[in-house]
């Protein structure tokens, strides 16, 4: 697929008011390759082939070929999402100012299938689903104090009260917009972190779009991504003992690991061999 064709024409919808849009892009995976290129001129001869290289670099975490490259996005998303966004500081963001303009009564406002319980095991996430009666009612909560705010938003303006006060009436679930712009370095760091079922789903939807971006624009890189960092795991040294104990036939509990319940947790839903 050519990048260049479609990036013009695509917002991709997020959620129930949102998207996602490329509104420019500068370089391609020879971007990165040509960059590496400077460092490895004369010297590894084996590190030769386009596709090889990348793979190389994001594996030996030689990132700064990566940074070459810039992508921006159009972006539509409730303010709790933008706020968690804009906490990688490593990009340039321009945001619609509601001091200037006036926002529209958009709100986001959960499906019933994502509004669960509070998770016993994460204290920051999710727990299980919610009967649908429960869901429901919760949903219709969200939507009843959502509207509630807007419509105080909406009578102050109306009594010709200043924009940039009239705003601090809105709920956090209130669609903003703004603009993004970022290396790929930083784009797949986002995605990292952010496509990660540790963090919030609302957030999730967007970063995994961006993923699907990310491989129409650099094939070879988004491929490298995958394999070396994405879907791989960084063990610690003492889970590296216990697969090894393990590989000498040795009986392994979480009490004679070492580890913390966490963490043989989390080596066992790896291997599932512990
Ligand atoms: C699941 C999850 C839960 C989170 N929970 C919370 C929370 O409860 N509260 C909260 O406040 N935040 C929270 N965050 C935000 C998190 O702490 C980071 O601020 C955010 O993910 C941005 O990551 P970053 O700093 O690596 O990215 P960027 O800001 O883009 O920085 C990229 C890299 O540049 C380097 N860098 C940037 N600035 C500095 C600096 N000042 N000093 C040294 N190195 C720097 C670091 O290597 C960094 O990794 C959470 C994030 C996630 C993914």
């Amino acid at each position: 697929m050519n990048f260049k064709l479609i990036y013009k024409h695509i917002a991709y919808k997020i959620h129930d008011h949102g998207f996602i849009r490329v509104v420019d892009f500068m370089g391609d995976d020879f971007s990165i390759v040509n960059a590496a290129r400077i460092s490895y001129k004369d010297g590894t001869k084996k590190i030769n082939e386009d596709k090889n290289l990348i793979k190389y670099l994001l594996r030996h975490g030689h990132t700064s070929p990566f940074e070459h490259t810039a992508i921006t996005f159009h972006v539509k998303a409730p303010i709790f999402v933008a706020r968690q966004w804009i906490r990688h500081r490593l990009s340039s963001t321009n945001e619609i100012s509601a001091r200037y303009s006036v926002l529209p009564e958009e709100m986001y406002i959960p499906d019933e299938k994502t509004i669960c319980n509070q998770s016993t095991k994460n204290m920051q996430g999710r727990g299980s689903q919610l009967d649908k009666l429960k869901a429901k009612k919760a949903r219709k909560e969200i939507a009843k104090a959502t509207s509630k705010s807007f419509q105080a938003y909406k009578k102050l303006l109306g009594e010709d009260i200043a924009r940039e006060i009239s705003r601090i009436t809105v709920s956090l679930n209130t669609y903003t917009e703004f603009y993004w712009t970022v290396n790929a370095h930083a784009l797949i760091h986002f995605i990292r972190l952010r496509a990660d079922h540790h963090a919030q789903y609302e957030i999730q939807a967007y970063a995994i779009k961006l993923l699907d971006i990310l491989k129409i624009w650099l094939p070879f890189t988004h491929d490298a991504f995958i394999e070396y960092v994405f879907n791989a795991e960084t063990l610690s040294k003492t889970m590296i003992e216990v697969l090894q104990r393990k590989l000498k036939g040795e009986h392994i509990t979480q009490e004679n690991s070492g580890l913390s319940k966490r963490e043989f947790n989390d080596l066992q839903s790896i291997f599932k061999i512990i």
